[in-house]
């Protein structure tokens, strides 16, 4: 028997390697079989090149428990090792590559990723002792038997072993014992090994007989060595894609289209990626896509590998050219990986595009759940906005999608301001904002729906895009001053008449929301009332309220507009009404204001050119008496007013429907309305 030290200068690595890789203990697993995975393929290889002329047989790898023993096992039949590659290969390279591991890492144990690069020493993170009994498939080789307790101290022997290939005997450490389990194996299995190229068989097939589980004989394999991704898709149909999918994702719903990768220049790449239903939050978080390489399960957070947007995509990426021992930064600034990173942002552009333009109906039919995905990937990817400007769709409330450039086309006559600006208007919600809807479209306009999560910010994104254009919701203001086409008339109504119809409105308007009364003449056929929210402010407030940023939008109160149409025959009535019950009292308190109002213009003219300090105490106290009493005159007037919109039921009848068309109108306000109403409709 040889006995040697390893030759590494750390007194003790393991303690090391365990502390660095601490919760990711049972990728041992992984390591152990990808290797028996390699040496199989190796073995493969040679003897297509005719240097192992022997039989090949039954590959199959084996992994066993034996929970007594306390035992893993993981046997191939591939290359083997003699003594003299064991000292190679274990005792000087992997320990080596076992050291280097630690030493790059000692200072960063957050920043490293865990996979990879440790191999066979990974085994010692759950076992006390390791041996490798193993015979190379070299003609007149001897078995041997290596043996480690994990200090770098080994001893090497001969052993009996008739067979080429190697058994990996794992001693599993009292605090491992979880991975004594079979279902933990299994699971573990299933994870990491599921699509490796090598059958892999972990104990027999069990089947139901009379009532029992009972074993079959026949090797339980846990993987599919010929994964979807790795085949070619002339051979594929959409079942075959179908069902790949659902053995990825067994409880997810059937996703939309599929793209499948392969890609051998500039770098190695294959896969086939999903593009999903999303139907919440909760789904972009469960199913991910999976990283592979070379069929061995990497992980699937692949954030920093493809871009963020693509992220939502569920399948496989399989690449043997990301670097995966490596952190997350270092990996976003990796050329290759950039590479496949673009690559994988165009092939996906194309897809969308080919579907779109072979099959648009199809497409369409899709948009809505595609639409997510693909307004992300536009705010958030230059290269990919570019190729997405000719596929993007924008729903119509008429039920019609146009690309971007055939609804400039639709709106671009009816919707262009005064000032050139071409017009988009929108609604977040067909139902609530129906009336407005209804109106624009009656004046000759499109309505397009933005009722998306991420369309806030879409809509921002597109403004900073297209040129001389601007989205507008359409209860931003009254349908004529949506999109202004020339400059204003003057309203007929005189401004006295304004002010006092103004009283009269605030008289009956909601306390606990802050409205500003102004003014239109929108027809007979319109509304006799409109409450709107400017474009801007509303903005202002979403985009603080979602940044859920104390900004001094997110502060201010919500300003809304009471827009009186003072060409309604309704609200002509008002004013008519007004004046002939208020006539004799106004004309009292004019009366009264008249002789004031007089006084301030002689004073005012008297004292027009002198300076404060010219000017005669006397004078400054008349001026501030006759302020004082105009105010009060004018205080009389409004509540005069006010008591009059309060008493006459037709007005705060016609605040009450608009409120009541804007999903206003609640509670106790509500059921006096229907009160109200039934009496105004009495005979
Ligand atoms: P890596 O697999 O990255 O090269 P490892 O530390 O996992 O590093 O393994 C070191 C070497 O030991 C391998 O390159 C291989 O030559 C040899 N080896 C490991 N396991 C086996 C096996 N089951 N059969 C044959 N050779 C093996």
């Amino acid at each position: 028997m040889q006995k040697g030290k390893i030759g590494v200068t750390t007194e003790n690595i393991f303690p090391i390697i365990k502390k660095f890789l601490y919760s990711d203990h049972e990728i041992f697993l992984r390591e152990i079989i990808s290797n028996a995975v390699d040496a199989t393929q190796k073995l493969k290889t040679l003897a297509s090149v005719g240097e192992f002329k022997g039989e090949l047989g039954d590959l199959t790898i084996k992994v066993s428990v034996d929970k007594k023993a306390k035992t893993i096992t993981v046997s191939d039949r591939g290359i083997g090792m003699t003594a003299e590659e064991i000292d190679k290969y274990l005792n000087q390279i992997a320990f080596s590559g076992a050291e280097e591991f630690v030493e790059k890492y000692k200072n960063q144990a957050n920043g490293i990723i865990g996979h990879f690069g440790l191999g066979f020493y990974s085994s010692f993170m759950v076992s006390d002792k390791v041996e490798v009994i193993t015979r190379s498939f070299r003609d007149g080789a001897s078995a041997v038997k290596w043996e480690c307790d994990g200090n770098p101290e080994f001893s090497l022997e001969d052993a009996p072993r008739q067979d080429r290939g190697t058994d990996i005997v794992l001693h599993v450490s009292a605090d491992s014992e979880e991975f004594l389990e079979e279902s933990r194996i299994e699971t573990l299995l299933t994870k990491y090994c599921k699509f490796l190229p090598i059958p892999i068989a972990f104990g027999t097939e069990k089947e139901w007989k009379d009532g029992k589980e009972v074993e079959t004989g026949k090797a339980n394999i846990i993987n599919d060595t010929n994964p979807l991704w790795t085949r070619k898709p002339a051979d594929l149909n959409d079942e075959d894609y179908a069902k790949f999918y659902h053995d990825l994702y067994p409880v997810a719903e059937e996703p939309l289209f599929n793209i499948h990768l392969n890609v051998d220049y500039p770098f190695n790449l294959t896969g086939v990626l999903y593009f999903p239903r999303i139907k919440s939050n909760f789904d972009i978080q469960k199913n991910k896509i999976q990283l592979y390489c070379n069929q061995v399960y990497v992980t699937d957070s692949v954030e920093g590998i493809v871009p963020e947007f693509l992220t939502l995509l569920h399948g496989v990426i399989d690449s043997p050219d990301i670097p995966l021992n490596v952190s997350r930064s270092y990996l976003q600034s990796d050329g290759n990986v950039k590479k496949i990173s673009s690559h994988v942002t165009k092939k996906v552009a194309d897809r969308l595009n080919d579907i779109f333009k072979n099959d648009r109906a199809q497409f369409e039919k899709k948009w809505d759940d595609l639409k997510l995905f693909i307004t992300f990937g536009m705010i958030t990817d230059e290269k990919f906005y570019e190729r997405a400007e000719k596929f993007a769709l924008l729903k119509s409330t008429s039920g019609k999608y146009f690309t971007l450039e055939e609804y400039q086309t639709l709106i671009k006559d009816s919707q262009t301001d005064k000032n050139k600006t071409l017009i988009y208007l929108y609604t977040t919600n067909q139902e609530e904002q129906y009336s407005y809807i209804e109106a624009a479209k009656n004046k000759g306009y499109d309505v397009i729906l933005m009722d998306g999560q991420l369309d806030p910010h879409f809509i921002n994104h597109m403004e900073s895009k297209l040129k001389d254009s601007r989205f507008v919701r359409v209860d931003s203001d009254v349908v004529d001053k949506l999109i202004v086409k020339e400059d204003r008339k003057e309203l007929s109504l005189a401004a006295e008449e304004q002010s006092q119809l103004r009283s009269v409105f605030e008289g009956v308007l909601p306390e606990k929301q802050h409205y500003w009364v102004s003014f239109e003449e929108l027809g007979e056929n319109a509304q006799p009332v409109v409450i709107t929210q400017s474009e801007f402010m509303r903005r202002m407030k979403d985009m603080s309220a979602m940044n859920q940023m104390a900004s001094i939008y997110g502060n201010m109160p919500n300003s809304l507009n009471l827009v009186v149409n003072a060409s309604h025959p309704l609200v002509k009535s008002v004013i008519e009404q007004k004046n002939s019950t208020l006539s004799a009292q106004l004309a009292g308190i004019s009366n009264e204001e008249q002789p004031l109002k007089k006084r301030v213009e002689e004073l005012d003219a008297k004292l027009k050119d002198k300076k404060d300090e010219e000017v005669a105490q006397a004078d400054k106290d008349e001026r501030a008496d006759l302020e004082k009493k105009l105010d009060e005159v004018d205080s009389k007037r409004t509540s005069i007013l006010k008591d009059f919109g309060k008493d006459y039921k037709l007005v705060k009848q016609l605040v009450d429907l608009a409120l009541l068309s804007n999903n206003m109108l609640k509670g106790e306000d509500l059921s006096q309305f229907v009160k109200r109403s039934v009496e105004l409709i009495k005979p």
